[in-house]
């Protein structure tokens, strides 16, 4: 999934009952598994490698994979919710609850790229056979899928968040989502 997605997608689900107000630290776990992902682009660009050597050859190396399998790994999140609920801190539990909530959007929706989601229990990637890019595994519904679900959780936000800037990113973000699959899959 796209991590503006997560973003949407965690606030509409996590910014409410006991974790309500914990908007940043649920921004902040919404990123976080992707962050090494950023990384490793600003990297390449650095490097000056193609597009395509950084998303088909350079993304796969193992020590980048490993890298990876740390932002995206279901135990650590598990450990982080329940440590911050020993130490009685609702901001790292929604920031590990948003972080977790990542990697169950993310299972159904990965194919080639699927992240090692068990580390450091099992290197076990579940290939899902629908992705949300890749036109060569349903990518056209997968990110159909991802779309509604978005355009779902705005709605719910919308109705929650009253500041100005919160409602322009809202609509921002959902214009450029449904511009971006019109024009791939319209
Ligand atoms: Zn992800």
């Amino acid at each position: 999934m796209n991590t503006p997605s997560h973003s949407i997608l965690n606030l509409a689900i996590l910014d409410r009952g006991q974790l309500k107000g914990c908007t940043w630290p649920i921004i902040v776990g919404s990123w976080l598994p992707d962050a090494a992902i950023f990384v490793f682009y600003g990297w390449a660009k650095v490097m000056g490698l193609p597009e395509q050597v950084i998303w088909n050859e350079a993304y796969y190396t193992p020590v980048w994979q490993g890298i990876f399998a740390i932002g995206n790994s279901i135990p650590l999140a598990l450990v982080g919710i329940g440590w911050f609920l020993w130490a009685k801190s609702p901001g790292g539990v929604a920031l590990s609850a948003s972080a977790l909530l990542h990697h169950l959007e993310d299972l159904p929706l990965h194919h080639e790229d699927a992240h090692q989601h068990f580390w450091p229990l099992s290197d076990y990637r579940f290939i899902s056979p629908v992705s949300y890019w890749d036109a060569d595994h349903h990518g056209n519904y997968g990110a159909l899928a991802e779309l509604a679900l978005v355009l779902v959780a705005s709605v719910v936000l919308w109705r929650r968040v009253r500041s100005r800037w919160g409602r322009s990113l809202l609509l921002l973000v959902n214009t450029v989502y449904v511009g971006g699959y019109w024009q791939f899959y319209g």
